[in-house]
Parts: C-alpha cells; sequence; structure tokens
C-alpha cells in the first residue's frame, strides 16, 4: 500500500507533490511556576506530504503535544514558521486561523471528547455543519466515514452505546469529516487494548492515504510507530530520524 504514493526520501517524480504540512525552525519555550524558561521545542524542521505519515516517538515531557498543537494552529510558535496547505500559520487573523483549523486540520485526541447527548454520525456531522457545510452533504460524508471505518451500523448509536475503540474510531472520523490536510493524531489509542490500538491505526492509516491527508502520528508504541512512512523522534527539541530499531518502510533501503 504504501508504494503507492512517494515518500519524502523516495525518487520524486519531475511533479513534486507540495508538502500539506511544513515547520522551520520552530521554536517555543515555556515559563515554569518558578520562572525558569523551558526550551520545549528548539529548532524543529518537518514536511509532510498528501497521503504521507509521519510518526513522532519521544519520552513523555519531550514536546510531542505541544508541537501538534503548534503544527494544527492550536498554539503558537515563539519562532519559526509553520505552513499548513502553503499557508503560513503566524501571518493569518483570528477569523482565519479559527478557518483553518476547523477545514484544513484534524485533531484525534487520547481522549475522544465525543458530544455526549449525540449519536456518532451526528457528531462526525458535527464539523461539517459549523464549516458551513449543507446538512445533507454533511450526512452524506458522515455516512461514508462512518463505513469507511466499519461502523455503519453504529451511525444512530451514542457514545455511551458504543465501545472505547468504536468512540476512537469515531473521533477519527469526526477529524477526517472536512477533509483535512492535516491530521494530527496525540496518542490516539492510548487508552485501548493493544488488539483495538492495532485495528484504529489500520483505519487511520488506510483512511489518511485515501482522502491523502498529511498525518503526524505521536505515539509511544514503538510497533505501531515504525508502520508510518517515516519515524521522527522528538528529543533536545528537534525532530531526528528514529534510527534502525524504529525505522518506517520507507526508510529501509536508507
Ligand atoms: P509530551 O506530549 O511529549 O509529553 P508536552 O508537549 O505535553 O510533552 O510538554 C512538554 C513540556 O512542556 C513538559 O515539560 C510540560 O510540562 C511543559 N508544558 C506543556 N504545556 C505547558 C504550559 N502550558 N505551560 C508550562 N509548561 C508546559
Ligand atoms: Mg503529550
Amino acid at each position: 500500500m504504501s508504494s503507492a504514493f512517494p515518500s519524502a526520501d523516495a525518487a520524486l517524480p519531475a511533479v513534486e507533490v507540495a508538502p500539506s504540512i511544513v515547520a522551520r525552525g520552530v521554536r517555543k519555550s515555556y515559563v515554569g511556576g518558578d520562572g525558569t524558561r523551558l526550551q520545549v521545542l528548539d529548532g524543529v524542521d518537518l514536511e509532510v506530504r498528501p497521503g504521507e505519515m509521519v510518526s513522532v516517538i519521544g519520552q513523555s515531557g519531550s514536546g510531542k503535544s505541544t508541537l501538534l498543537h503548534v503544527l494544527g494552529a492550536l498554539d503558537h510558535a515563539d519562532a519559526g514558521e509553520v505552513f499548513v496547505g502553503g499557508r503560513k500559520i503566524a501571518s493569518l487573523r483570528e477569523e482565519a486561523l479559527a478557518e483553518l483549523r476547523s477545514r484544513n486540520v484534524g485533531f484525534v485526541f487520547q481522549f475522544h471528547h465525543l458530544l455526549r447527548e449525540f449519536t456518532a454520525l451526528e457528531n462526525v456531522m458535527m464539523p461539517q455543519l459549523i464549516a458551513g457545510t449543507a446538512e445533507g452533504d454533511a450526512r452524506r460524508r458522515a455516512e461514508e466515514l462512518l463505513g469507511q471505518i466499519g461502523l455503519a451500523a453504529r451511525a444512530t448509536h451514542k457514545p455511551a452505546q458504543l465501545s472505547g475503540g468504536e468512540q476512537q474510531r469515531v473521533a477519527v472520523a469526526r477529524a477526517l469529516a472536512n477533509r483535512p490536510l492535516a491530521l494530527l493524531a496525540d496518542e490516539p489509542s492510548g487508552n485501548l487494548d493493544p488488539e483495538t490500538s492495532e485495528k484504529l491505526h489500520d483505519m487511520l492509516f488506510a483512511v489518511c492515504r485515501e482522502e491523502g491527508a498529511a498525518m503526524v502520528l505521536v505515539t509511544h508504541d514503538l510497533g505501531l510507530a515504525a508502520r508510518a512512512d517515516r519515524v521522527l523522534r522528538l528529543h533536545g527539541g528537534q525532530l531526528v530520524s528514529a534510527g534502525p530499531e524504529v525505522s518506517g518502510p520507507a526508510q529501509a533501503g536508507e
């Protein structure tokens, strides 16, 4: 399946596909309670092309969630540049930023945050309605996605009537509902058992590939990380190649 799409390091055809996510020299620090500054991101460079999947590993506290927040315009970088779909985040006004977040970025978190009083179908329709999609179109898209993730028969179930893995799959469908250029997943299977987690990743990879979303997946599971096109480690505030023990399929020949 991965051979269908050129990875970043494979010989690209003459027509280069523009990356959906670009980060250049991104820096971000926090000031802790005692007044000391913690440099979490210290010159992060990253490019992710449509349909490409990059996993990011790293110790707890190394800045993985911070990185996703900065890539998805949920948080500002102190320095450096982030582009999503060719648009420079720092130069967008609040309204344009909100629109970019809503239409071009999909987030999947460890805990799904589905709306409890709404059905699976309605949860997947919601971001589309917020983005201004007509109800009929939103419904068709939600039905299509629920079908793709194997939950067509659960469309009218509310979150409490779904298993944890099913809820997380609905959250993935919701994140993909507006056909985002960038899908940012922060330990999406962190609270699932290994088998359910593997199914979730199967689905995440397949749907991302089909939809052409550029995915950055943060995970502590090295086996799952290695299924992405590239595996990077966030270390010392920078993204570095994860090395041979967890190399993605695209790195096999390097
Ligand atoms: P990871 O996701 O890799 O575990 P995070 O990005 O959540 O790491 O956090 C990186 C570091 O930044 C941690 O030391 C964390 O405590 C600190 N941090 C994260 N968010 C804030 C914040 N809003 N204010 C101060 N420190 C923060
Ligand atoms: Mg985190």
